[in-house]
């Protein structure tokens, strides 16, 4: 898994991005804090 720095959103400073949901060949990701489990990132669509 990759990870960012992510401390201008919150103080932590590791993320990984999760799939929310997988339909078909379209995947829906965004990007957690690792440590607080917050949503960083808008849920995004890819297919
Ligand atoms: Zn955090």
């Amino acid at each position: 898994m990759d990870t960012f720095s992510i401390t201008e959103v919150c103080p932590h400073d590791i993320a990984v991005i999760r799939v929310l949901k997988s339909v078909a060949t379209c995947e829906t990701t965004a990007l957690f804090c690792v440590a607080c489990n917050k949503q960083l990132t808008e849920a995004k669509t890819e297919c």
